[in-house]
């Protein structure tokens, strides 16, 4: 048996992969990079079983963000043509989460732009995530930074996840963003934590990391303690700084989640944004790689996949909705 299966074996009965063995899967060349799929796959089986959950997000407050994440199409420093419009109000975002009922989908997260919100924004969110829970909805939402007393506040709304990335390894963030650094995402995480509210945490790849920053943002991630990780492969948008970088290959693409399996083995890992326009015909790997969800439906800028499409793989792959 190879090498990687043995170590995913470990994995999946809670032995971390040591210093010398993530370097090992680090240095595997991407053309062998399904050399690591039996493994990662068992990792997957072992913590989710069959089980793939399915989220979905509504932009609920769009464009003029005053950060410049060097990827974001909403930034108000890259001039990019995008939708912009104040964050909705509490009935509209309750009804398009209603509106999920009975369609097999897990979790709504409700996402806005901007470095985070004001207190009174924070109460319409509020508003909606009760009318949300009286109608059964489960409810995430991604609001940006936030003090401590907003996530103690909307755990007390009911809310039962927060959605905050940590973009990419602390290494590279200053690249990447130069107008909030890593310290203030982190600190994000940990209020929600201590809220006592389910985190979602995660990251866009392809931004210019390398394996060994995909690594260390899994680490950063483990610290934390996060509930589920979201990956995001970059779409290089035109008018962003990032819009000429080269793609991903596919394999590249399942070697990542495969890191990020590899070092948080009991962790939701839920691919999103970007998953089919890097992946392409490897796309349906994602979870042999060690993907235990999907976003489906459209992203904040860009169209996704329709949630028919995305239940038929699902099944398609001997596995089913959670
Ligand atoms: S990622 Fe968020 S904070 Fe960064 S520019 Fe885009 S909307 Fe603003």
């Amino acid at each position: 048996m190879n090498y990687f299966y043995e170590l995913a074996k470990r994995a999946a009965s809670g032995h971390s992969p040591d210093k010398k063995e993530i370097e090992r899967i680090l240095c595997l060349p991407y053309t062998e990079t399904i050399s690591l799929l039996p493994g990662t796959d068992l990792i997957r089986q072992t913590y989710f079983g069959r089980k793939v959950s399915l989220c979905t997000i509504t932009n609920a407050k769009s464009g003029k963000c005053s950060e410049d994440c060097s990827f974001c199409a909403q930034s108000a420093h890259h001039g990019c043509v995008v939708d912009e419009y104040p964050l909705k109000k509490a009935g509209e975002l309750a009804e398009t989460g209603k509106a999920l009922r009975g369609s097999g989908i897990n979790r709504f997260s409700m996402v806005t732009s901007g470095k985070g919100l004001s207190s009174h924004e924070i109460q319409t969110v509020g508003r909606a995530v009760r009318d949300l829970n009286a109608s059964g909805i489960r409810t995430c939402a991604s609001l940006g930074v936030l003090k401590s007393v907003d996530l103690d506040y909307l755990k007390q709304s009911g809310l039962e996840r927060y959605h905050h990335n940590l973009e990419t390894a602390p290494s590279l963030f200053p690249r990447i963003c130069t107008t909030h650094d890593f310290a203030q995402r982190v600190d994000t995480v940990a209020y929600a934590r201590r809220a006592g509210l389910s985190v979602c945490s995660g990251g866009v790849f392809g931004i210019g990391e390398t394996d060994a920053q995909v690594a260390e943002l899994a680490m950063v991630l483990k610290d934390l303690d996060v509930d589920a990780v979201p990956v995001n492969f970059l779409i290089p948008i035109p008018g962003t700084p990032l819009e000429n970088v080269p793609g991903l290959t596919p394999l590249r693409c399942l070697k990542i989640i495969s890191i990020l399996r590899f070092l948080l083995p009991d962790k939701e890992i839920i691919v999103c944004g970007g998953r089919m326009q890097n992946l392409r015909d490897l796309h349906p790997l994602i979870f042999m790689a060690g993907a235990s969800g999907i976003m489906t439906g459209n992203y904040l800028t860009r169209e996704g996949r329709s949630l028919e499409e995305d239940l038929r793989l699902i099944r398609d792959m001997g596995l089913e909705p959670a």
